[in-house]
């Protein structure tokens, strides 16, 4: 039996937090895979290593690169003497200017989980196996998953115990290269998929995934299991501990993750589960409606009227074939008998684009009216809870009503895990309060 355990940022920090890494690992026997990011933030106005070595890369001067990468090796050292360790990293800090690949930005920045790593198997008696023997990317620059896992499993099968950096991995053209910020949960995912772990433990500096956003409501309660499938809706909508792309490789291998701190290792954290494990019973969890309430600002909605629109064949066809053209994003398209919103998201699209696409569709739709409304949130209302049961939609209207938001729009799937409603941005606060008291507490 093997767990997968990956240490983030803060985790990683200082010699203190690295302690309380070690002291997680060696309690459970299990713990035999360990996957962790560069040292992070150690106060809010600190910098994280990644950050200084990215400053490194974009510093143009010879003396300004010696004098940062300094200040990086300053920050290992420091560690290393912090844990009263035995470990010489000269070699290792020589290279990152003056080796073979000194010359590539994502070798260098990739550099604070590869020391890291060196840190952690040291200090506890691990292998140190390195992310560019295991991590490979294809061709198109996105991760090959095939043999990546072939390559995981081969080599951590012969490692009884060992330390994998994050975020990086080889490229097709054999140089490192890095996931996008954040990529270390999705090596996390790797490694626990290669090993078969019975689960993922992502450590972070939270308590777990909460139910809504903390900066909208104060201590909003943790949630203590949630499915892949409410997670993505979840995330989709901004809630984020986790990088979208870790969720995949384990999800698909059916290993439950578990988000957990490292500064409060008796908390339980968050489980997230397969549906089908849910309904099997494998894991169980309380009886509510909803399990979170996630949400984002700033989306576009235009609203076109015509009459007859419903029996003209493909009015709605013609809409979306001028937002694929103009490559603008649909989120939601509610339709009446003579009326349909187009709900956008505009992020990328410039003002004029959008501009250009009402026109179009002036032009090609002949509507009677469109009319263009900018600054709509909406709002995602997700568990599976709500399916078969009644008043669900009540209550989150009621509950809406009572806080004086006006809705604009409201989407509910077929699937009845989702209820989607939009509101103007100034309503978006209260709105998240508002559902949060009639739900959960
Ligand atoms: N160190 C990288 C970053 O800051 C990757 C990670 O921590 O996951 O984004």
């Amino acid at each position: 039996m093997a767990k997968a355990l990956k240490f983030g940022g803060t985790s990683m920090a200082n010699a203190d937090s690295i302690r309380k890494v070690a002291d997680i690992i060696r309690s459970d026997p299990e713990a035999r895979y360990v996957v962790v990011s560069a040292p992070g933030k150690r106060e809010p106005s600190d910098t994280k290593v990644t950050d200084m070595l990215i400053a490194l890369c974009n510093e143009p001067s010879a003396g300004g690169k010696r004098r940062l990468l300094s200040e990086i090796t300053g920050r290992f050292d420091g560690i290393i003497e912090g844990l009263g360790l035995d470990l010489d990293l000269s070699a290792d800090y020589e290279v990152i200017l003056g080796g073979e690949e000194s010359d590539s930005y994502d070798y260098i920045v990739s550099r604070g989980e590869y020391l890291s790593a060196k840190v952690l198997a040291a200090l506890l008696g691990y292998e140190f196996v390195d992310a560019a023997d295991i991590v490979r990317f294809g061709r198109d620059g996105r991760l090959d998953d095939d043999k990546t896992q072939r390559l995981a499993s081969d080599r951590l099968r012969v490692a009884v115990k060992a330390v994998v950096p994050g975020f990086y991995g080889r490229g097709a053209d054999g140089r490192i290269k890095t996931f996008s910020r954040g990529g270390s949960d999705v090596s996390g995912a790797i490694v626990a998929k290669a090993v078969g772990a019975t689960v993922y433990e992502n450590w972070t500096d939270v308590d777990g995934f909460m139910v809504c956003d903390p900066r909208k409501v104060k201590n909003p309660r943790i949630i203590e299991m949630l499915t892949y499938r409410e997670l993505r809706e979840l995330a989709y909508m901004g809630a984020s501990v986790l990088h979208p792309e870790a969720v995949f490789p384990v999800n698909k291998a059916g290993i439950p993750i578990n988000i957990r701190n490292t500064f409060n290792p008796s908390a339980k954290g968050t489980m997230i589960v397969c549906y089908e494990d849910l309904e099997r019973g494998t894991y169980k969890r309380a009886d509510h409606v909803i399990t979170g309430i996630a949400g984002k600002k700033d989306f576009v909605g235009v609203s076109i009227q015509k009459e007859m629109m419903n029996s003209e064949i493909g009015f709605c066809k013609t809409l979306l074939d001028v937002l694929y053209e103009k490559r603008i994003r649909l989120e939601h398209m509610p339709t009446g008998i003579d009326t349909v919103t187009l709900i956008i998201d505009p992020t990328g699209v410039t003002d004029e684009t959008l501009e250009e696409a009402v026109m179009e569709i002036r032009e090609r739709c002949r509507p009677n009216t469109i009319e263009v409304h900018k600054g709509l949130s909406l709002i995602a209302v997700v568990g599976h809870g709500m399916s078969n049961t009644k008043g669900t939609a009540s209550r989150v209207c009621g509950s809406l009503y009572n806080a004086g938001v006006n809705i604009r729009m409201i989407d509910q799937g077929s699937s009845e895990m989702n209820i989607i409603i939009a509101v103007e941005n100034e309503d978006y606060d209260k709105s998240i309060a508002a559902l949060y008291g009639e739900f959960v507490g």
